[in-house]
Parts: C-alpha cells; structure tokens; sequence
C-alpha cells in the first residue's frame, strides 16, 4: 500500500527489522527528509558523522548503510534510481527561514514535521538529528563552499532501504523554496515485507 506525505507535512511510523521501506518521488524535484531512532531505546539515532565515516563517502547511495551514533548499522540502502542524497545539513526549521530567506513570518518546516509527528513515540525537539535528506541535492566546490540545487530526481524516482534493526522512522515533504526548486510537492513511501 502506497502512503501519501502531503506537501509541506510529515509523517512517523515504526518499522520491523528486515522490512523494507521504499521512497518515491511522484512528481519529481522533491526533498524527503528522514531521521531514525532505535524503536526499543530511542537515545540511539541515525548519525550523519558515523554515516560520513564510515561509508568514507559525503555522497551516501546504493549499497551503502545508515549508520547510528552508537556505531550501529541501522539501514542498508538497496536501490537508489536518483542516486544523489545530502547527509550534510540540519532539516529546514523556522530559523532557516529567518536566517537564510530573511523570512520573519511562520513557515512550514522538516524541523516541525518531524518532532510534532514523533511526539507520539515521546521524542522531544532537541532530539532530532541531522537527517537524511533523501533526493537532496547539495552541491560544493573546491574550496568547499555549499550550495542548494534543484534536485535531480525525476517523477518516479525511489530508493529502497532494509531495516536492519527494528526502527521509529520520521519522513518529510520538505518545505523549503530552494531545496525543492521553488514549489512544493507530496512524497509517497511504501512498507514491503
Ligand atoms: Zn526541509
């Protein structure tokens, strides 16, 4: 069964070791952002650092595993049509707002849509790690200056990760401008045993 992520919103739900989870961008050019946590002690996380070094790879794709702060394989990444993912930067929050679009008005964000909707599994704001932000495309150059580009996916385009330990998962709709090429688009996600 296919699940909908409304644009701008979020979604958390748990997953057993060895489901999968499959990703889909729909329309293409659009962001999902997810954070994972140990469903049986939720101090453990998905950890961009571990991820980073132990992959010894800024680019995370096909073949390659989510790692936890406790050094912890907590997803492998099976298929990945787009290929290009950030592990870089923090989910977009209100102060993303303020600060990089000189934006002083409220503004839907992953921040928000990942704690409100994990506030269910009793995981608090200051809990949320930086995510994995799935068909993100974080671009730099040589003297390691980053931008934000449009995404390379296309409508259609999936990943396909192995839960590898059981999970609580938090997925977005991402809601900023640049991460997204201006307009904001539903992801869908799909649980197969
Ligand atoms: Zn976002």
């Amino acid at each position: 069964m296919i699940c909908e992520i409304k644009k701008q919103s979020g979604a958390a739900f748990l997953l057993k070791k060895g489901e999968k989870l499959k990703v889909i961008d729909p329309q293409g050019e659009q962001v999902s952002d997810m954070v994972l946590f140990n469903a049986h002690d939720t101090r453990e996380k998905i950890s961009s650092g571990k991820t980073l070094d132990f992959q010894e790879s800024l680019l995370i794709t096909k073949g390659d595993y989510l790692w936890s702060n406790r050094s912890n394989k907590m997803m492998k990444i099976l298929e990945d049509t787009n290929g290009r993912n950030d592990f870089l930067l923090a989910p977009c929050s209100p102060e993303t707002f303020q600060i990089m679009y000189d934006n002083p008005n409220y503004h839907p964000s992953c921040f928000e849509n990942l704690y409100v909707n994990l506030e269910e599994f009793k995981i608090e704001k200051d809990d949320i790690p930086t995510a994995f932000n799935i068909f993100m495309n974080v671009q730099w150059n040589s003297k390691g200056e980053l931008s934000v580009e449009a995404p390379l996916s296309k409508a259609g385009d999936y990943i396909v990760f192995e839960v590898l330990t059981d999970l609580i998962v938090a997925l977005t709709a991402c809601s900023a401008e640049d991460s997204n090429n201006g307009s904001f688009k539903p992801i869908h996600y799909e649980i197969l045993s």
